[in-house]
């Protein structure tokens, strides 16, 4: 039951800080969810690193980060991470031994120094100190889970796959050996047809104590102490996961997905990996040639570090490619992924089904190709592959070759004899119609996280 004031009737406008986890993937939702916040009658401040308020100044100039005080305001904590300016990606481990260790007393003089009198704090999944310091100052606290359900319940099984001595892994060669293709059919909130290697990747690790794998499952398990956990997704697409969620965690908010949707002529291969994925330069062969080989005209965002060791990673391409590709090739480093998705043109969607990807490839209608790098990206990948879940998209296979490339796409463009595009491409509109229809519901629950937590002032 709502009752709470709504923030218009308070006089006073309510105070929510925002605090993402420092990297795009979480970045990107946590931003949304701010703006949502602050159409809705809040004041935000948004909390970035040090490293990542740096970016946001250099592109969009001190002006427009400073924004309007006491409105919607950015501001900045240290990451502990050695100071640098240059545009590189952070490794997540670096991250998330930083975030964990060093931000919490910064964290906590920041909601301490505030202007404004905070109302609530809304902090991404992986940074859960926000729990204890909104407790501190004696206000709600929810925690944003910015990846998929499945993605939160493939980490919370990392418990019991610990309890039965499955991980941490006995031994290196259980990653090559077949080990990793072990049924894992028992696990809570799951589907039936997960094998070991579509858990989140942190679970690859001989070491007890692996800071990824370590961390990620102390920031699954700390979800049950916030005020309730939001997550960027729905229940049509995730309604096991979500259950599962629900069955440990008191209070789950589903509230994507978040962003809107439309398209239609389906010509163009749309490939970009995401902002954190690094492959070898072979790899980068094996797509190249695999895309000029599809015979299908394509946009590519290579970044530039997207090579391992690599700082200019386009002039990694075979020279020949530009070549063989004139004319229905485009090169970038960066773009609007969403526009370039709802774009009509967009015919599949080669991506590392990072969950954000993976979500706005779906409300797009984009059926996808997946080549899954890490974190729960594999069990994005299967569950986005499953026909018996979203059956929206196909493998490309760990070890990526030019062939399959090639053929993956043709067939995924609804080429050659097989209906499995045009069946991909049906799913697809399917979800796409679904998360419009999401994004209603998911707004009122956001409204009822509003009323029943954030304004509950406990
Ligand atoms: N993104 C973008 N342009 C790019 C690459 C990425 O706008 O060239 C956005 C993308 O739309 C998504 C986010 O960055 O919202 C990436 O998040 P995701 O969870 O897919 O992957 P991650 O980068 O965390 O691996």
């Amino acid at each position: 039951m709502n009752t709470a004031a709504p923030p218009a009737a308070t006089g006073k406008k309510p105070h929510a800080v925002c605090l993402p986890f420092p990297a795009q993937g979480h970045i990107t939702p946590m931003l949304k969810l701010a703006k949502i916040l602050h159409g809705r009658g809040f004041d935000v401040t948004f909390v970035n690193t040090e490293y990542n308020h740096r970016r946001l100044v250099r592109s969009r100039g001190a002006a427009a980060v400073a924004g309007v005080p006491g409105s919607f305001r950015f501001a900045a904590i240290p990451d502990g991470l050695p100071a640098s300016d240059a545009d590189a990606t952070q490794d997540p481990a670096s991250i998330s031994h930083a975030t964990k260790h060093h931000c919490p007393p910064h964290f906590r003089r920041l909601l301490a120094a505030a202007a404004a009198p905070v109302a609530c704090v809304v902090a991404d999944g992986l940074m859960s100190f926000a729990v204890d310091a909104a407790a501190e100052i004696g206000v709600p606290c929810a925690l944003f889970w910015t990846a998929s359900a499945c993605g939160y319940m493939g980490y919370r099984n990392f418990r019991p796959l610990i309890d039965r001595g499955i991980i941490p892994l006995k031994e290196e060669e259980q990653l090559t050996n077949g080990f990793m293709d072990m049924e894992v059919d028992w696990a809570p909130g799951m589907s039936k047809h997960m094998r070991l290697k579509d858990f989140p990747s942190f679970l690859r690790t001989t070491d007890p104590d692996d800071v990824l794998m370590t961390f990620q499952l102390g920031e699954v398990e700390r979800a049950e102490s916030a005020s309730a956990v939001i997550v960027n997704s729905f229940d049509e697409l995730e309604r096991a996961a979500l259950d599962g969620m629900r069955a440990i965690i008191p209070a789950v908010y589903t509230i994507g997905p978040l962003g809107p949707g439309e398209a239609p002529a389906r010509s163009v291969v749309y490939v970009n990996f995401g902002s954190v994925t690094v492959m070898s330069g072979e790899e980068l062969a094996e797509f190249a040639w695999g895309l000029a080989g599809s015979g299908h005209d394509f946009l590519w965002v290579v970044r530039p570090d997207v090579v391992r060791g690599d700082t200019a990673s386009a002039s990694a391409l075979p020279p020949e490619f530009a070549e063989a590709t004139r004319g229905r090739g485009l090169l970038a480093s960066w773009c609007d992924q969403e526009a370039v998705l709802r774009h009509g043109a967009v015919g599949v969607f080669l991506t590392h089904s990072g969950w954000n990807s993976t979500v706005e490839s779906l409300c797009a209608g984009v059926p996808m190709l997946c080549w899954p790098f890490f974190a729960e990206q594999q069990t994005n990948c299967r569950y986005a592959c499953a026909e018996d879940e979203w059956g929206v998209a196909m493998e490309v296979g760990d070890d990526v070759r030019r062939d399959a490339v090639a053929a993956r796409i043709r067939e995924a463009m609804g080429g050659g004899e097989g209906t499995k595009g045009r069946e991909m491409r049906k799913r697809a509109e399917e979800w796409k119609e679904a998360a419009a229809r999401a994004t209603a519901v998911s707004l009122g629950n956001l409204d009822s996280l509003i009323g029943d937590v954030l304004l509950s002032g406990k």
